[in-house]
């Protein structure tokens, strides 16, 4: 049985959370896309933690944890987040690495960041991590495999095809100074060394997992609307954020995903540039921001403050058609009990006509909110453990959520803590 936990937004809709509450329960957690440019904050007996790259199955000594070929993975990043968690007592996690799964390189950093710099206004709020530049690599077939990482001939004769096509961009477009491979070489070794105790073929573990009808949990990262095909293209990442990617990203069976918990934020939050139809400002968003999440809506990689919004049926009933969702969570209705009436988007204006289907970025670029506003409930509900104890207002906004976006809402999160839910 395969479950899937993946975000209906535009990610930090609180899967961290969630994925942590579930792994409990799972034999396997997966990581299948994205790498260390965004981040999962779980908070749990052995303190606050923000996972990059580690699957959030490492707390627990009974789970397999798997790193597969879908994501971009950075090597020292990885180390420091697994040394972060010894130092802080957790047991060591027992970990795989796809032997498929490529490797972020320096210069995908570097590209990165000089490539940001030089789109100056234009920017697309890149986390700065090497994202774009490793999946660019990856699909034009010069990227380097966890696997090629033993034969020190490969590593050799695909530095000196890469390389030259590398360095006349930065010595002619950035002015960089050029790479050099030794340099690179004597990286990938020291890398080979780190990393070799966890790498497997985990395509052959999860074939052998799913024949033992083990329980796995593919965990999303990002949300429906930052996926290159279905979110708001261009500024999203650069792997699929869907569920049904999970079958490639991972090696899993496409039929064998039969659980999606969409996670869906109570309000809107979202990093990074693009149409954001449901956005507020100032002291309002400001308000929000501060209430928001465990700690404030700061992004949990980067530290950059998060944009804010009012909850967006539009946008999240098509994120949850997107992800296939066959339930949802819906997270941090807790930070909405300090407001008098509660703003929702219910539609988007766009050429004065009012649309309910989400539009492509063209058409969203010029979409206005539609508002409609709930009655508040102006009472603290954390620790609340059963849906007919949230005040009436409180259980409205989630039948009204639910309403919107037609899926069953299985879970209400009121509070960051892993026991803070209530299972409807
Ligand atoms: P993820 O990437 O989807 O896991 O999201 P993040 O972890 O980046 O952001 C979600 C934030 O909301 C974190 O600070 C969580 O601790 C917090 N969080 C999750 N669920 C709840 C909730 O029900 N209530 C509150 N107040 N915070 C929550």
């Amino acid at each position: 049985m395969v479950k899937a936990i993946v975000g209906a937004n535009w990610g930090d809709e609180g899967k961290g959370k969630l994925t942590d509450m579930f792994a409990h329960s799972s034999d396997v957690v997966i990581r299948f896309q994205g790498g260390a440019n965004a981040g999962h904050t779980i908070i749990n007996p052995y303190g606050k933690f923000a996972l990059h790259q580690l699957p959030s199955g490492v707390f627990y000594p009974h789970i397999t944890n798997i790193i597969a070929n879908g994501v971009a993975l950075n090597i020292p990043a990885l180390l420091k987040e697994i040394d972060a968690l010894l130092a802080a007592g957790v047991p060591r996690p027992r970990l795989l690495i796809s032997d498929r799964t490529q490797i972020v390189m320096p210069y995908h950093i570097l590209f990165d960041q000089v490539e940001d710099a030089r789109l100056s206004d234009r920017q697309y709020g890149s986390t700065k991590s090497g994202i774009a530049p490793f999946y660019a690599d990856k699909f034009a077939k010069i990227g380097f495999q966890v696997s090629e990482l033993d034969d020190d001939d490969v590593l050799i004769a695909k530095l000196e095809h890469v390389l030259p096509l590398k360095n006349t961009l930065l010595r002619h477009l950035y002015h960089q100074p050029e790479l050099k491979a030794d340099d690179l070489l004597a990286q990938l070794r020291a890398w080979r060394e780190a990393i070799c105790p966890y790498v497997a073929d985990t395509f052959a573990f999860l074939h052998e997992a799913q024949k033992q009808n083990q329980a796995i949990l593919l965990e999303g990262q990002l949300g429906a609307l930052k996926d290159p095909d279905f979110g708001i293209y261009p500024f999203v990442t650069s792997s699929s954020t869907l569920a049904g990617y999970g079958s490639v990203g991972a090696g899993l069976a496409p039929g064998s995903i039969t659980e999606i918990v969409a996670v869906v934020k109570a309000y809107s939050s979202a990093v990074g540039a693009g149409a954001f139809v449901s956005e507020i400002f100032s002291d309002q968003a400001d308000e929000l921001r501060r209430r928001g999440g465990d700690a404030g809506e700061y992004g949990a990689t980067t530290g950059r403050p998060r944009r804010m919004g009012w909850f967006d049926a539009v946008a999240t009933r098509y994120g949850c058609r997107v992800q296939s969702a066959t339930a949802v969570a819906l997270t941090a209705i807790d930070v909405l009990s300090y407001l008098d009436e509660i703003p929702v988007c219910v539609g988007y204006e766009i050429d004065g006509q009012v649309v309910r289907d989400f539009p492509v970025t063209t058409r969203l670029n010029r979409a206005r909110p539609v508002l409609d506003r709930l009655p508040g409930w102006k009472t603290d509900i954390r620790g609340i453990r059963d849906f007919s104890q949230l005040p009436q207002q409180a259980q409205a906004y989630v039948r009204f959520v639910e309403k919107e976006i037609g899926v069953p809402v299985t879970y209400v999160s009121n509070g960051p803590r892993r026991e803070e839910i209530i299972l409807r």
